[in-house]
């Protein structure tokens, strides 16, 4: 039976540390925990690394974060050659916070992509250095240069990114809410989970369990590094952090 992993993360981005108790460790090594501040995999933004302090002060490396069996099941997957640390035992966790902000910076900066471009998305994919989201896009002649100064002018306005639980009947009510085209939010839990940009979500609102910034300003400056053509359709735009380098026309 899957287990239920209390996932402290979606209440609060920011917590760098945080006390658990190991619940299970499975059949290959993964460590399941009361509760964690781990990202898992999930909506194209990879799982967290970092590691598990036991009480003598050695530790766990931990190499990946997964979902398990079911969503609410988050298995922490141990670097090679690790300690296992019986069920029961204290923990206290600590995630890779440099590299886990960058994400949440890139993540945010995606939702902002799909402001300046309002397109319906078919793809996206977030890492600590360059991220896409591919749109289902006609040509229609956005320029690289077009799109970086209309992402750095939601980065300067500093707007507010917040989380807002709406429920099932809400969102039916609402369908334009979903941007994506072939990944529907899970819906029959109740509550869907709406991050939101700008002052009463003025900006943008859209169904993600992913990690963000607390506001545009955090994005950084932040470019488009190339847009591809991916079939008749579709275009892959990646996002880059830092100015846009200069272009040698
Ligand atoms: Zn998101």
């Amino acid at each position: 039976m899957a287990n239920r992993t209390d996932a402290l993360f979606r209440d609060d981005a920011y917590l760098r540390t945080a006390d658990a108790t190991v619940v299970a460790v499975n059949d290959r090594g993964g460590i399941i925990l009361d509760r964690t501040i781990f990202y898992a995999t999930s909506g194209g933004q990879p799982g967290d690394t970092g590691y598990l302090e036991r009480g003598d002060g050695s530790r766990i490396v931990i190499a990946a974060t997964l979902t398990g069996e079911t969503k609410d099941e988050i298995i922490h997957v141990p670097a090679p050659e690790q300690a296992v640390p019986q069920p029961g035992e204290a923990l206290r966790l600590a995630i890779d916070w440099e590299r886990r902000h960058l994400l949440m910076r890139m993540h945010a900066a995606c939702h902002l992509l799909t402001v300046v471009c309002p397109f319906p998305i078919t793809g996206a994919s977030v890492s600590e250095d360059d991220s896409r989201v591919d749109f289902d896009a006609p040509d229609a002649g956005f320029t690289k240069e077009d799109v970086t100064a209309g992402l750095m002018d939601l980065v300067r306005a500093d707007h507010p990114i917040f989380v807002r639980l709406i429920s099932d009947e809400d969102l039916a009510a609402n369908p334009g809410l979903v941007k994506s085209k072939n990944v529907r939010p899970p819906v029959g839990t109740g509550k869907i989970r709406l991050v939101c940009i700008g002052d009463n979500a003025s900006v943008d609102s859209q169904p993600c369990g992913g990690t963000h910034v607390k506001s545009t300003a955090e994005v950084g400056e932040i470019h488009i590094g190339k847009i591809e053509k991916k079939g008749r359709e579709n275009r892959r735009f990646r996002i880059r952090f830092g100015p846009m380098p200069a272009s040698l026309v």
